[in-house]
């Protein structure tokens, strides 16, 4: 399948030396288990979800009598969906328009081009869509956002550089209201290493959608960069402390070998990985549904 060639990378950090590891070993002791730790901190699991792993592993191999070092990888993989969360998490836009989908993150994790996946997703499925350009701090992030609403077929709602982004979102919300758009999708500043706050600006645009449209946002949406592996993590902190994030888009999956981040991420933080992207084409942004995922990786 198309998710299965983009996760090669992973696969190969990942799978493949479980696979061979397994192949090679011939009881399951305690040499093993390190071995198998080894690989998944250096898949980027994640140390905490690298240790529930293995002392679920552990249980089972007990419990079941377990003496074939292969059959250890099918409990994996059941293990490791299950962190992955159970089922597929849908946008929650399909409320009394206009729904609002506030999109948040650092520089460079792949936010426009996200915006721009969702926006020809959506409006694929013939919803109207609108795009607030709520990263005012660069000229460039706002020219980026309207190449990208050019090439879909939406609008976008601009203010200059420099102008205050709350007020941005006020006029975009305004305009939903008036042409009637099924999802509005805000751009926010992802500057990090400024000493202009950035917390306290995404706090004040979020504040803004509330007091316009009570229920809104309906999703702040949390981009991260697959190939940033655990700083990922300290990421969902921020984010979900300052603004209150509802899910994650997880970009760049394809070509990276530290695609085990979203278990990391997922067995983590108590928040849905909602989207993943896979490619910098248009179509290459795909709901995330842990069971594909999974037969994905192993297959
Ligand atoms: P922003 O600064 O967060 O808005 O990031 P951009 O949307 O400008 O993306 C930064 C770079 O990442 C661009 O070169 C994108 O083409 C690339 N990118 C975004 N998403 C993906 C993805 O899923 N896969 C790959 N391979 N590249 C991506």
């Amino acid at each position: 399948s198309r998710l299965r060639d983009r996760l090669v990378k992973t696969r190969q950090g990942l799978v493949e030396k479980i696979s061979e590891l397994t192949r090679r070993t011939r009881e399951i002791d305690e040499d093993f288990f390190e071995e198998l730790e080894a690989i998944l901190l250096g898949a980027d699991v994640g140390v905490e979800a690298t240790e529930e792993l293995i002392d679920q592993l552990r249980a089972a191999v007990k419990e079941k009598k377990l003496h074939e070092p292969e059959q250890v990888q099918e409990i994996l993989k059941e293990k490791m969906a299950i962190l992955l969360g159970s089922e597929e998490q849908g946008l929650n836009i399909d409320q009394e328009p206009p729904n609002v989908v506030m999109v948040v993150g650092v520089n460079g994790v792949g936010k426009t081009t996200t915006i721009g996946k969702l926006a020809y997703q959506l409006k694929q499925q013939g919803r109207k869509v609108l795009l607030a350009a709520g990263d005012t701090f660069r000229a460039a992030a706002i020219d980026q956002l309207e190449v990208w609403a050019q090439r879909v077929g939406v609008e976008v709602i601009k203010h200059q550089e420099g102008a205050d982004p709350a007020a941005v979102v006020y006029d975009a919300l305004q305009a939903a209201r008036a042409r009637k758009t099924d999802v509005l999708i805000v751009d926010t500043a992802g500057r990090l290493h400024t000493k202009s706050n950035l917390m306290e600006e995404l706090k004040k645009v979020r504040r803004i959608i509330e007091r316009e449209h009570p229920g809104a946002p309906h999703e702040v949406l949390l981009v991260l960069d697959a190939t940033t592996g655990q700083n990922a993590l300290s990421q969902v902190k921020l984010f979900k402390e300052a603004v209150g994030v509802t899910g994650i888009v997880l970009t760049k999956l394809d070509g990276t070998a530290k695609g085990g981040v979203i278990i990391a991420i997922s067995s983590q933080f108590n928040l849905p990985v909602k989207l993943i992207g896979i490619g910098e084409k248009l179509e290459d942004l795909r709901p995330f549904d842990p069971g594909e995922f999974v037969e994905a990786l192993f297959a």
